[in-house]
């Protein structure tokens, strides 16, 4: 089962020389959901009964050009990166541990290395993340997760509310789970987040990372609708102090999930209500990148874009950039369908080759310094010769712009 996955280089190696050393090694979590599910998994966790110290020996034997990085001693968690310039391949190892009692509620007060791997699984989030395979692809369950997955629920490995005190990230990464395998949760484990939504102590990037899967998801509407539902949602904006960003209604959260896979144009989409200022401050306080909001807030004029007025239409295209603005059309044409042409005076510009940038015009900054403009008059002039040329591109030509720049000077007194 799935097995070719394991029998592929780096891992037949791997199994090997822990199985010659007399330990057990198991892919587990995530990886073997994901291979159950048909799907490539994103990053390779294993389990082990070698102790890390062992690890590292075992990895520095079969790996001998990779050195092993320790992820942090009190887990065990050793990671090996095997990319090279052909493929990215990296794996992490974790010792087996057994965990009980939360104090600061994301690390174990007390990691005991002497454990099996039944003990390892216990102690993850959901049943379908607690699955292990060994070497020769069979996969074992010791919580249920083998007909969870199959029925596709999200369920708790243990008490609900227990496991949601212990880490309230742990409710983010439900609903995150159940609209990628496209589920539901089971009642019981879904009661306990409606029942208590608080997310105390989760940093905002954790929180962040786990929405941004949610959006790039192509259950992302059901994702979003689960979050309000749940009070998750009303939770986040609380905490970020952002109250006036709201609900975001049903019918933007079904639409966003026919846009593609574009994390700032979902964005731009979801808040294209809020007001500019709350949008930049709820995703800034959320920890997105400066790149990220600066390029949802330059998606917005989706809203504006208008070929009836090709002058305007022109600038914000030299303004925004081919990429954005043909970004920023498809949202348009996802909020009014019946829009104007834009789309196709787009494609009129580009196949006529329209002049767009300053520096398609026919003459440049220094044919205007020689008719004396001088320093911000040359971008001033520039920017009108623009104007000029996209309502009549014909007119680019060096004769007639240079006319028309005199006759600026002329005006402006240069
Ligand atoms: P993805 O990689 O898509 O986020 P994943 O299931 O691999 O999904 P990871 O965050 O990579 O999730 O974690 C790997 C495994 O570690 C999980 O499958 C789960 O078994 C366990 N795990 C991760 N986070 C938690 C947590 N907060 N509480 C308990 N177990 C967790
Ligand atoms: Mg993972």
């Amino acid at each position: 089962m799935a097995s070719h996955f394991l029998n592929g280089q780096p891992f037949a190696l791997l199994f090997r020389t822990f199985r010659e050393k007399g330990a057990e090694l198991y892919l587990v979590g995530g990886a073997v959901r994901d291979l159950l599910l048909g799907q490539k998994p994103e990053d390779w966790d294993f389990t082990t009964s070698a102790a890390p110290e062992q690890t590292i020996r075992f990895l520095q034997d079969a790996f001998p050009q990779h050195q092993p990085i320790l992820k942090g001693r009190r887990f065990g968690t050793i990671g090996v990166d095997l990319s090279d310039s052909n493929r990215k391949m990296s794996f992490e190892i974790t010792t087996f541990r057994k965990e009980d009692g939360y104090r600061d509620r994301r690390h174990p007060d007390k990691v005991a290395f002497q454990a099996s791997v039944t003990d390892d699984v216990r102690r993850r989030d959901f049943t379908i993340n607690g699955l292990w395979m060994d070497e020769n692809g069979v996969v074992f369950d010791a919580v249920g997760g083998f007909s969870d997955l199959k029925r596709r629920t999200v369920r708790c490995i243990g008490e609900p509310k227990t496991r949601f005190a212990e880490d309230p990230l742990r409710k983010w990464r439900g609903v995150r789970f159940a609209a990628q395998i496209g589920g539901q949760m089971a009642p019981k484990t879904r009661a306990a987040i409606l029942a208590s939504p608080d997310t105390k102590g989760v940093s905002f990037e954790r929180l962040r990372e786990e929405w941004t899967k949610m959006l790039l998801n192509p259950n992302a509407a059901f994702a979003l609708k689960e979050l309000q539902a749940l009070g998750l949602w009303d939770d986040l904006l609380g905490r970020l102090d952002t109250p006036e960003i709201g609900t975001l209604s049903q019918k933007n959260c079904e639409s966003a999930e026919t846009l593609p896979l574009d994390l700032e144009m979902r964005l731009a989409w979801l808040f294209q209500e809020a007001p500019d200022e709350s949008r930049r401050l709820f995703l800034k306080r959320l920890r997105f990148s400066k790149k990220e909001i600066q390029k949802v807030a330059a998606l917005m004029i989706f809203k504006e874009i208008d070929c009836t007025d090709i002058v305007a239409f022109k600038t914000l295209l030299r303004e925004a950039g081919l990429s954005v603005f043909e970004q920023a059309l498809t949202l348009q044409e996802l909020r009014t369908p019946e829009s104007p042409n834009n789309r196709s005076c787009l494609t009129q510009i580009l196949n006529h080759r329209e002049p767009i940038a300053y520096q398609d015009l026919a003459v440049g900054a220094r044919d205007l310094m020689a008719l004396g403009f001088q320093g911000k008059a040359v971008g001033g002039a520039l920017e009108r010769l623009c104007r000029l040329v996209y309502a009549h591109p014909e007119v680019n030509k060096k004769e007639r712009l240079l006319e028309a720049a005199a006759k600026i000077a002329n005006e402006e007194k240069v």
